[in-house]
């Protein structure tokens, strides 16, 4: 068996699902987001055979719409949930290590706007630098109106004359879960996306006989298998629902979804240096995240009450409560939504707690065994995904034999380099003679394997977009990109993360089509899908306003 990250390509799809379909796994998976991603990687790595099957894209769902931090959660603190803090500050430094491209360390701002305030958060993000073990170099510092003038001119420190700058971590999400898979098949486990679990499959007719497999449909060819396995673990995220309800149809529900929206602006309309946690108009924190040539701001937290869904709407409401407090506590000019160049929403599982506003609802992982032995996860957050996986292998390890896991934690794919993504992005840039910003970016997505990227191809697919056809090529042969929306969105992230996001569109589509064999029909369906999904993110709904709704409240994720 290989250990080496796998190149999950395209033309080996036909022999994964072949395996899917031949072999009895000990584990199969359901759904390829962070939570299943990390499973895979932490049961392939203890000898357990494993198969990950997700219905759309890996990441497809909550793991591309988070505010993509790594943190240790301030919030758990005020609420007095130490032990919390501690797991996830220490998470914190588990991801940067075995992936410091994917958990970029970063100075997080807190402004307050009186001394009071300032030294009961200097003594807040003190006792959480305490319990995550930061290093004296990485601890916070104290900022008042002359230096926030120095390091963040924009900032308005009349009405913010002190601020604490604390380390936090910045990552991606969608290619945290693509170097997971990776790493998984790097173990042995059987990849696959766009396929999706419709039933489950029990050892006799009995309603009440063991899980012992799924009913499985390509979604790409429309074939149905059953793939068997051991043991079943349902890591569906928003759906976990649905494969409760395939197990024990009367089951009352036990998730709470809600919604969660980011809006992305130009960096130029607010040029911030750092990361910031500012107040909305109702006083709830949201998050600045300046990255590359833009600069998102989010998030919100309010009830989804419609079943679960891969793109939620974005209402006009929403963006407009993101973008109205900016203006008071930074010197740019009033932001509108017509200043968006791109935007995402999310939903958050959350494990049902009635009676709880939205924010006030846990938001950790339980995990349980239903009446037919299937392991579902429900709730949690990205940062602390290799402690659950951690977790439910060790679970699993109560019905089949499972190895210790070993002591060395491997690099995942691109990851295995010293040193900062920073530092790496810019001796890539003097080595390939690369422009800064570009040779940044490659090196914050692509880590290590940024060379290789860059050995398929180093032509712009559009002079104002920063698309290589390298990227192209790397997404088909290495992580499995089978449309443009998994390239544009969650592989290379120019959906995102830049100014122009479509307009590499139909040179990306060309090289794709070229590599799959889709015929024009196909491009042009590839194209209009990708371009209508973005235009309708910024074609903002009607939706209730959000000032002063008893729903919003305090709440960092
Ligand atoms: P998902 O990522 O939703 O994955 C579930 C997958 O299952 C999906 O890809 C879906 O397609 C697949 N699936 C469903 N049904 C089937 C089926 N029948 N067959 C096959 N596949 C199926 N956490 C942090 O730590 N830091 C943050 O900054 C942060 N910010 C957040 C901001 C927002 C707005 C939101 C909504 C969440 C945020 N979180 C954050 C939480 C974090 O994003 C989630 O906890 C995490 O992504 C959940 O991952 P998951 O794998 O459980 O679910």
């Amino acid at each position: 068996m290989s250990h080496q990250p796998q190149q999950i390509v395209a033309a080996q799809r036909s022999q994964r699902l072949r395996a899917a379909a031949d072999t009895e796994f000990d584990l199969l998976i359901v759904g390829g987001g962070i939570t299943g991603a990390g499973v895979a990687l932490e049961a392939s790595r203890r000898g357990l055979r494993v198969l990950l099957l997700e219905g759309e894209d890996y990441a497809a769902g909550t793991s591309s719409r988070s505010s993509k931090l790594i943190h240790g959660g301030l919030r758990y603190l005020a609420k007095g949930d130490v032990e919390l803090v501690r797991k996830t500050a220490r998470e914190r430094k588990a991801v940067h290590r075995i992936a410091p491209h994917l958990a970029a360390s970063r100075r997080m701002v807190l402004p307050a706007q009186s001394r009071g305030r300032w030294l009961t958060l200097r003594a807040a993000v003190s006792a959480y630098e305490r319990l995550g073990q930061v290093e004296r170099r990485d601890k916070h510092e104290n900022w008042r109106t002359r230096d926030l003038a120095r390091v963040e001119p924009l900032f308005n420190t009349e009405r913010f004359p002190f601020a604490i700058a604390y380390r936090e971590y910045l990552t991606d999400d969608a290619r945290l879960v693509v170097a997971n898979v990776r790493a998984a098949a790097g173990h042995g486990a059987v990849i696959l996306n766009r396929t999706r679990v419709t039933g489950l499959v029990r050892s006799s007719g009995s309603p009440s006989a063991p899980i012992i497999g799924a009913q499985v449909t390509d979604t790409l060819t429309g074939e149905r298998f059953v793939a068997r396995a051991k043991l079943v673990v349902n890591a569906a995220g928003p759906w976990v629902e649905d494969l409760l309800k395939m197990e024990a149809p009367q089951k009352p529900s036990m998730l709470t979804l809600t919604k969660g929206v980011h809006v992305v602006l130009p960096r130029e309309r607010l040029p911030v240096h750092y990361m910031w946690v500012v107040s909305a108009p109702d006083n709830r924190p949201i998050f600045i995240v300046p990255r590359g040539e833009v600069v998102y701001v989010g998030t919100t937290d309010t009830e989804h009450h419609d079943n679960a869904c891969v793109w939620p709407g974005i209402t006009r409401n929403e963006v407009e409560y993101l973008l109205a407090a900016i203006p008071g506590q930074f010197k740019v000019d009033p932001l509108t939504p017509a200043d968006a160049v791109s935007a995402w929403a999310g939903l958050r599982a959350l494990v049902a707690q009635p009676g709880k506003r939205p924010s006030e609802i846990s938001r950790s992982e339980e995990i349980v065994t239903g009446p037919g032995g299937l392991i579902t996860v429900a709730g949690g957050k990205l940062t602390g995904y290799r402690a659950v996986a951690k977790s439910v292998v060790d679970l699993c390890g109560k019905r089949v034999a499972v190895n210790k896991a070993a002591k060395e934690e491997a690099p995942l794919p691109g990851g295995d380099f010293g040193g900062s993504a920073t530092e790496l992005g810019k001796a890539l840039a003097a080595r390939r003679a690369l422009d800064s910003q570009q040779a940044d970016r490659l090196a914050h997505l692509y880590g290590s394997e940024a060379d290789q990227v860059l050995a398929l191809g180093e032509q712009r697919l559009h002079p104002a977009s920063p698309l290589l056809d390298g990227e192209v090529r790397w997404a088909l042969a290495s992580e499995d990109a089978q449309g443009l929306e998994d390239l544009i969105y969650r592989r290379s992230r120019v959906a995102l993360y830049t100014v122009n996001g479509l307009l590499a569109l139909d040179g990306a589509a060309k090289l794709m089509a070229e590599a799959l064999g889709w015929d024009e029909a196909r491009v042009a369906a590839e194209c209009v899908k990708v371009r209508a999904r973005f235009a309708e993110d910024l074609t903002l709904g009607e939706g209730p306003s959000l000032i002063g709704k008893e729903a919003y409240d305090v709440t960092f994720s």
